[in-house]
């Protein structure tokens, strides 16, 4: 399904992402859909770097940069004052890292989830506290370099789609940004929805952390859809499970051999991968009620 995405202008360039980064790529994609009438609230991460300094942001709407792990008591809290003034119609969305969604954010999220919190939440996961120079989160995969894995990882990553979709909020998505039109519709669709927390997870290789060409993010990302890493999916109220795009024929070591974090692994760890990437894709092709 195509989707067009209009430029706002919400998000200018001349900020300071490494070239290629996909954390800039997906902002763009964000903000154009979101709109003008949007207020986001900004965790320590990439993202608050890319957004900028106050008075030298990249984002022409307001912008509240809250603490680790806070993100969606923050996006909260400006959500209800906004309606206790009678605005109902301003988007309020929290867009955090892995580190401040996975780990360190993650009881505030799940409190804001539960109560049914009027926010977009919006988690741009590059595996790793990339911000603070590649050190593990629990987004990182099997086996991964990081700085402080330097033998590879030895727990696997963290579901947290599948966790989200748990708390039966009513709608929960996977995206990437080798996929744009998929993830721009999914942005639309989580403004769409009034009431109750929306959650999208969407891959963003990082150029640094994952060792690979400036140009390489939206492949990469591909490649992580198409070898069943990070199938892109929808869940509406923690039941209805929607496909978009899975596995395609891709081996997982066509995947990681474009990544020097994975570069350390013998033919062996990388079946491993390979077996741990099957199982998990067995137990989600149960849920799916369709397939696009
Ligand atoms: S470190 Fe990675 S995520 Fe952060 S700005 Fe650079 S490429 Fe983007």
């Amino acid at each position: 399904m195509s989707y067009k995405i209009e430029e706002q202008k919400v998000f200018n360039s001349g900020h300071s992402a490494c070239p290629g980064c996909s954390e800039a790529l997906a902002l763009r994609f964000i903000l154009n859909t979101l709109g003008s009438d949007t207020i986001a609230v900004v965790p320590p991460s990439c993202i608050a770097i890319i957004s900028g300094p106050q008075p030298l942001s990249s984002m022409r709407i307001p912008v509240y940069q809250t603490t680790l792990e806070a993100s969606a008591a923050s996006a909260a809290g400006i959500k209800r004052a906004l309606v206790s003034k009678g605005n109902h119609h301003t988007s309020v969305v929290a867009i955090a890292g892995d580190g401040g969604t996975y780990d360190i954010g993650f009881q505030a999220l799940s409190g804001a989830a539960e109560r049914g919190e009027d926010i977009i939440y919006i988690c741009l996961d590059n595996e790793g506290y990339m911000n603070t120079g590649s050190q593990k989160s629990s987004a990182t995969p099997s086996l991964a370099y990081t700085t402080s894995t330097p033998a590879g990882k030895l727990t696997p990553k963290k579901n947290v789609a599948e966790i989200m979709a748990a708390h039966k909020i009513p709608y929960m998505a996977t995206a990437t940004t080798g996929y744009p039109d998929d993830l721009a519709r999914k942005v639309a669709r989580a403004k769409e929805i009034k009431g109750g927390l929306r959650f999208i997870v969407v891959l963003t290789p990082c150029i640094d952390g994952w060792g690979i060409a400036d140009k390489a993010g939206p492949r990469t990302s591909r490649l992580a859809v198409e070898s069943g890493v990070f199938p892109l999916y929808e869940v509406e109220n923690g039941e209805n499970y929607t496909l978009n795009h899975g596995p395609s024929g891709i081996s997982v070591a066509d995947y990681v051999s474009g990544q020097k974090r994975f570069r350390h692994l013998s033919v062996g760890e990388v079946d491993l991968i390979q077996k741990e990437v099957d199982r998990n894709w067995e137990r989600l092709e149960v849920k799916f009620c369709s397939e696009a």
